[in-house]
């Protein structure tokens, strides 16, 4: 947001919490630096937060909005000896294969080097713990993760979901954290909507949720007021942290 040319009270709106770029979360433990997606706007979020170390990357899904920064990557090469391993279910590195090909041939100084690992069960980056959770998203093979991390706490982050499989909601019980897709108040046909999501956050009763992929429909102070407590909109550049023994995430900034 803004949306290009659109003139409504969001992306016209001088409150900089309807400035959105495209949703994608990073993860850093003290040993490890994870990313979830590379999309359109890696380039400006790495720069924005200081962003320098990728130990690995994470793919949801090959949708252009996660996937299309790719090459931005590269900048996260260059300070390796090995390859960048690039975790993603096999139909999404099918699909970066195809619209990367060069990543994947040449060993050009300078370019991209991936190393594809193929998600075909819980993973591991470094010190963190990834669960794969496979949702329904637009037909295509479409993954959340939840991550246990080393301070003892465990998140779920499913950006893009219509609806989650009876199994996959068994893998999201006594989260500390919960991401997930609110994309507007009416109906769609890929994207839970934000009274979905929040039927969801009734079910699975994570410590803390924040709503992501927020379409211009959503104004945030006003859609911020009518949530229930535990529930808030992420914004660009929103922070938690886990500290052993919390029991809760710490935000910094805290949200307005
Ligand atoms: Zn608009
Ligand atoms: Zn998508
Ligand atoms: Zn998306």
């Amino acid at each position: 947001m803004p949306v290009i040319g659109c003139t409504c009270a969001v992306c016209t709106s001088g409150d900089p919490r309807n400035n959105r770029t495209r949703c994608s979360l990073h993860i850093a433990s003290p040993r490890t630096s994870a990313l979830i997606d590379s999309g359109p706007d890696l380039r400006e979020q790495a720069l924005r937060e200081g962003l320098t170390v990728v130990d690995a990357v994470v793919y949801t899904h090959a949708h252009l909005d996660h996937i299309v920064g790719f090459d931005e990557l590269r900048a996260f090469c260059w300070h390796r000896d090995t390859p960048l391993p690039m975790h993603a279910g096999p139909k999404t590195l099918a699909n970066l294969r195809t619209m990367f090909p060069w990543a994947f041939r040449t060993t050009y100084p300078g370019y991209i080097k991936p190393d594809p690992r193929v998600i075909d069960g819980p993973f591991a980056v470094g010190d963190l713990r990834f669960t794969p959770l496979p949702v329904e998203h637009a037909g295509i093979e479409t993954f959340g993760f939840r991550v246990e991390t080393p301070s003892g706490h465990s998140l779920a982050y499913i950006s893009d979901v219509k609806s989650i499989p009876d199994a996959t909601r068994r893998q999201m019980e006594n989260l500390d954290v919960l991401i997930i897709d609110a994309l507007r108040p009416g109906a769609h046909p890929t994207h839970m909507t934000i009274e979905e999501s929040l039927a969801t956050v009734r079910d699975l009763a994570p410590a803390r949720t924040f709503l992501t992929h927020l379409a211009h429909d959503i104004d945030f102070a006003e859609t911020s007021a009518k949530l229930p407590p535990g529930v808030a909109l992420a914004t660009d550049g929103l922070k938690f942290v886990f500290q052993r023994g919390d029991s809760c995430a710490r935000v910094e900034p805290s949200p307005q």
